[in-house]
C-alpha cells in the first residue's frame, strides 16, 4: 500500500552485524516496543545494529497477520517455500516464492548487510527453539537473560520462514525466533532490548573463527 520498510543503523559500521527484526507478523506486533527501545539506546563498542521495526508495515497498520494481499509473510520467503493454502487461509504462502514486494525487499536489503544474527519478533508461544553450535549459544543466552523458556515446537509445518531463509542463505550467518508471550510491557520490553545487546556483546566477543566476516 505504499507504505515504507524502514531499516535504522546505529552503532559501529564496522563492527559485527545484527539486525532485529519487531513485526514479520502485523498482529503480532509486542516486538515494536523492542525496537523503540533499541533506537533510544547506547550501542556498545564493536557492534553494528540494524534495527527494522516492522518488515510488514501494511499488517501492522491494519493488525493483520499477512500483509494488504493477505500472504503469510513469513511463509513466503524463498527458501524451503511450499504452497500452503489459498488467499484467505491464515497462513496462505503466497503465490509463488517471494511473491511478494516486503520479502522481496528482505532478502535484497539481507543480502546487502549480511547479518551475522538476526533476531525475530513473533507472539505469543513464549518460546524459543533449541539451535546448535553458537546459534544454540546465543539462543541459550536469550533465553536464560529474558525467562523466556527452550522449547521444541511440535507439529506444524513450516515452509518459506523467514528467519530459515536468513539462516541458511546469508553466509555465516544465524537467525532465531523469538515468541514473545501474550502482553509485553515497557519493563518487560527493556529486558529483551538488553538481552539484544547483551548476545550481541557475546557475539562480538566470540572466537573469530565461528564468526563471518
Ligand atoms: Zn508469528
Amino acid at each position: 500500500m505504499g507504505r515504507p520498510l524502514e531499516a535504522f543503523r546505529l552503532g559501529d559500521p564496522k563492527g559485527v552485524t545484527v539486525v532485529v527484526i519487531g513485526v514479520i507478523h502485523g498482529n503480532e506486533d509486542a516486538g515494536l516496543l523492542i525496537t523503540d527501545q533499541l533506537l533510544e539506546m547506547d550501542v556498545p563498542r564493536g557492534i553494528n545494529l540494524w534495527v527494522v521495526p516492522t518488515v510488514n508495515p501494511d499488517g501492522t497498520a491494519l493488525n493483520q497477520r499477512g500483509n494488504a494481499n493477505s500472504v503469510d509473510l513469513n511463509r513466503n520467503f524463498p527458501y524451503n517455500w511450499a504452497k500452503m493454502g489459498k488467499p484467505g487461509y491464515w497462513q496462505y504462502a503466497g503465490a509463488k516464492r517471494a511473491s511478494e514486494p516486503e520479502t522481496k525487499a528482505v532478502v535484497a536489503f539481507m543480502r546487502e548487510i549480511k547479518p551475522a544474527l538476526g533476531i525475530w519478533y513473533h507472539q505469543d508461544l513464549n518460546m524459543i527453539s533449541p539451535g546448535e553450535g553458537l546459534e544454540g549459544t546465543m539462543r541459550n543466552a536469550y533465553s536464560r537473560l529474558t525467562g523466556i523458556p527452550i522449547k521444541r515446537i511440535t507439529g506444524g509445518r513450516y515452509t518459506g520462514v523467514a528467519a530459515t531463509w536468513q539462516r541458511n542463505t546469508i553466509k555465516n550467518g544465524m537467525a532465531f525466533v523469538v515468541e514473545l508471550g501474550e502482553t509485553l510491557n515497557t519493563a518487560q520490553a527493556k529486558v529483551h532490548s538488553s538481552a539484544v545487546l547483551n548476545i550481541s556483546m557475546l557475539l562480538r566477543d566470540a572466537p573469530s573463527s565461528k564468526l563471518g566476516q
